[in-house]
C-alpha cells in the first residue's frame, strides 16, 4: 500500500508532499515514543494507532522508542506493561522496542561538539539563580556570568559531572542560544542536569541526564526518523528541535503537532491516573473503568474496537473532548456482531409455574446470535421454578405496562407464554417473594398458539440449573465531563457510584464454566465480560461492558 489514503488528514498530506518533492515512500519513518513512567492510556492509542498506521499505509515503519531520560521516575515494570499493551493493540509485535538510553553516549558526544563549537557552557549558578535571570515573557534574560568561560573549562565540567563528582544541582549545561528570545524555551535551554541517580537501564553509569529538549530530536535522528507526529503542546518546543539539529548539521526530521485525545467523564495524563491508583480511588491501572489500555482490555474492548476508534476520531490540529459514546459505539457494533447473547437475571425474583409437573426439566432451543448464523445455537432448561428479573414485575402496572403484572400475560424469551396468577409477599415487610403463574404449553417456543399478541418478552432462567455470580456494574469515573477543568483537585470529582456489586445474579446454566475473558451480551442488560481477575470456571465474575445503547448520551443529557 502506498498511502490510498494519504490526503485523509493534513499530517497524510504533508507526508505525501514530502513524497511527490522527492521522499521515497519506504523512507517514512515514524516512531511511538512514550516515557515509561506509567502506563499507555485511550490517549496513547490515537499516537501508536497514527505512527503504526501511517508507517503501514506508506510502506515505511514505526518504532516503539521508549524516551527513557528521566531514572527518578520511570521503571523497567512500566516499559514491560507498554511493550505488551502495544502488542496487544496490533503494533511491533516482530522486534525489540528501542530505548532512548542507548543512546546516551552519542548524545554526550554531540554535548562536548556543541561545547567546543561555542554552542553550549556550563553554569555553574544554583538553580535558583538560573531561573531568576530567564526574563519573563516581556523582560529579556540576563547572561550568566559562565556564558563565556572557555570552552575546555565546560567540557572539563562537563565530563566531571558526567563522572559524579558534583551533588545534583551543581552545575548544568546549557545550549548558548539567545537570552533575548522571543520564545523562552530558547534562552540558553538546559541540554543536561547532575542526577546522581541509578537508571533503569544503564545503573550507575551515567550521572548527567540529558532533558527531553536535547534528547527528543537526537533520538529522532539517530534512528532516521523523517516524521516525528507529536501532540500540540510541543508546538513551541519546534524551534528548539530544528535549532539543535541544525547546529549539529545531523538528520533532521520534521516535527508535526496534533490534537490530544481528551476524553469526557475521565483524564488522560499518566500521572492523573497514577493518583487515581495510589490514592485508593481504583483498583490499580488494570481498573476496568480505568481509561488506561489495561483497563480497557480488563473491562472487554477489544484491540480491534480501540483501533476503529481511533481511525474514526482521526487527527485535528485542534483540541477537543471526545465523547465517550464514540468509544462504546465502536465496540459495540463489533460485540454485536460476535457476541453470543446469553440470559442472565441481576435481580432475581422467584416465578413458579403452578400447572408445569413439579420434577420435570425440558430442554429449549435457543440461538446463540440472530447476527450470526454460523453462532449455532444451544439448549437451555425449563422447569417449574424459575427466576425472572425483579424490576420486571410490577404490582401497580400503569396501562403501558407490558411486562409482568398481576393478571398479565408475557413471552419467557425461548420458552413459553406464562401469566401471573398470584403474588405472594412476606406478611411482615410487604416485599415480593414470588408470583404464582401458569403457563400455555401450546406456546412452545414462545410462539404465539392462536394469534393472541403478548407485548412483552422477558429473559429468565430456570431456578435449580442457574448458576449463582457476582456481577458489577461499572459507570463513569467521574461527574464532570472534564474533571481537570477548574480550580477543584480532579479527585474533587470522582464519581462515588461508578461501581455497583450484584451478588446473588443467577446465569443460566451454560455460563457455568466460563473461561475468565469471556464476553457475551446479557441479553437486555448489554455486554459482559468474565472478569480476567476475579471469575473462575463454576464460579462466574461478570462485569458490563457496555450497556446495549448509548448509556453516555442519557447519562449527559440527564446531567
Ligand atoms: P501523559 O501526560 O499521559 O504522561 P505524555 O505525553 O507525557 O502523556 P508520553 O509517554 O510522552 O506521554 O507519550 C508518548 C506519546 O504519546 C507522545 O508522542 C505523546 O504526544 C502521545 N500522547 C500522549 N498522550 C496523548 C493523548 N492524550 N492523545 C494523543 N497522543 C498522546
Ligand atoms: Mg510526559
Amino acid at each position: 500500500m502506498t498511502g490510498q489514503d494519504s490526503a485523509s488528514d493534513f499530517i497524510r498530506s504533508a507526508i505525501t508532499k514530502d513524497i511527490e518533492n522527492g521522499l521515497a515512500s519506504d523512507r517514512v519513518r515514524t516512531r511511538f515514543p512514550p516515557e515509561p513512567n506509567g502506563h499507555l492510556h485511550i490517549g496513547h492509542a490515537k499516537s501508536i494507532c497514527l505512527n503504526f498506521g501511517i508507517a503501514e499505509e506508506f510502506g515505511g515503519r514505526c518504532v516503539l522508542r521508549f524516551d527513557d531520560t528521566n531514572p527518578i521516575s520511570e521503571e523497567e515494570e512500566f516499559v514491560e506493561s507498554m511493550v505488551n499493551d502495544v502488542r496487544w493493540l496490533g503494533f511491533a509485535r516482530d522486534e525489540d522496542p528501542l530505548f532512548a538510553s542507548d543512546y546516551f553516549e552519542q548524545m554526550y558526544e554531540l554535548a562536548v561538539r556543541l561545547i567546543r563549537e561555542g554552542h553550549a557552557y556550563v553554569d555553574s549558578r544554583s538553580m535558583e539563580e538560573i531561573r531568576e535571570t530567564r526574563g519573563t515573557v516581556t523582560a529579556p534574560g540576563t547572561h550568566s556570568p559562565h556564558r563565556d568561560r572557555p570552552a575546555e573549562e565546560s567540557e572539563d565540567l562537563f565530563a566531571r559531572m558526567r563522572a559524579g563528582e558534583f551533588p545534583d544541582g551543581a552545575h548544568l549545561l546549557r545550549a548558548k542560544i539567545d537570552m533575548a528570545h522571543p520564545n523562552m524555551l530558547l534562552r540558553d535551554p538546559p541540554l543536561y542536569r547532575i542526577r546522581n541517580a541509578p537508571h533503569h537501564r544503564t545503573g550507575d553509569a551515567w550521572h548527567v541526564y540529558p532533558m527531553y529538549d536535547w534528547a527528543h530530536g537526537l533520538e529522532d535522528s539517530i534512528e532516521g526518523v523523517t516524521h516525528s507526529l507529536c501532540t500540540l503542546e510541543f508546538e513551541v518546543h519546534r524551534p528548539l528541535y530544528d535549532w539543535f539539529l541544525e547546529v549539529l548539521g545531523v538528520h533532521h526530521p520534521r516535527q508535526i503537532e496534533f490534537a490530544r485525545l481528551n476524553l469526557a467523564y475521565t483524564v488522560t495524563s499518566k500521572r492523573k491516573l497514577a493518583e487515581l491508583v495510589s490514592g485508593g480511588h481504583v483498583t490499580g491501572w488494570d481498573d476496568p473503568r480505568m481509561p488506561t489500555l489495561s483497563g480497557l482490555r480488563r473491562r472487554g474492548y477489544t484491540a480491534s474496537s480501540i483501533r476503529n476508534f481511533c481511525g474514526e476520531i482521526g487527527v485535528a490540529r485542534r483540541d477537543s473532548l471526545v465523547d465517550m459514546a464514540l468509544l462504546e459505539n465502536s465496540l459495540r457494533e463489533e460485540l454485536n456482531r460476535t457476541a453470543p447473547r446469553v440470559m442472565a437475571v441481576l435481580r432475581p425474583l422467584k416465578v413458579v409455574i403452578e400447572n408445569y409437573p413439579d420434577d420435570q426439566v425440558e430442554m429449549l432451543d435457543a440461538e446463540n446470535n440472530p447476527e450470526d448464523e454460523a453462532a449455532g445455537s444451544r439448549e437451555i432448561p425449563f422447569s417449574r421454578e424459575l427466576y425472572v428479573e425483579r424490576t420486571d414485575f410490577l404490582e401497580d402496572a400503569p396501562r403501558k405496562w407490558f411486562r409482568l403484572a398481576p393478571g398479565k400475560e408475557v413471552r419467557l424469551k425461548h420458552a413459553y407464554f406464562v401469566t401471573c396468577r398470584e403474588v405472594v409477599k412476606d406478611p411482615n415487610t410487604g416485599e415480593v417473594l414470588e408470583l404464582r403463574c401458569t403457563y400455555d404449553p401450546a406456546s412452545r417456543g414462545g410462539a404465539s398458539p392462536d394469534g393472541r399478541k403478548v407485548r412483552g418478552t422477558l429473559h429468565w432462567v430456570s431456578a435449580a440449573q442457574s448458576v449463582e455470580a457476582e456481577v458489577r456494574i461499572y459507570d463513569r469515573l467521574f461527574r464532570e465531563p472534564d474533571p481537570t477543568a477548574g480550580d477543584a483537585d480532579f479527585t474533587e470529582h470522582l464519581n462515588e457510584d461508578s461501581l455497583q456489586t450484584l451478588s446473588g445474579c443467577r446465569l443460566e446454566p451454560s455460563l457455568g464454566e466460563v473461561e475468565p475473558g469471556f464476553t457475551c451480551q446479557f441479553m437486555r442488560h448489554g455486554y459482559f465480560h468474565a472478569d480476567p481477575v476475579d471469575s473462575r470456571p463454576g464460579s462466574p465474575v461478570f462485569h458490563r461492558t457496555a450497556a446495549l445503547r448509548d448509556s453516555w448520551a442519557k447519562l449527559s443529557a440527564s446531567s
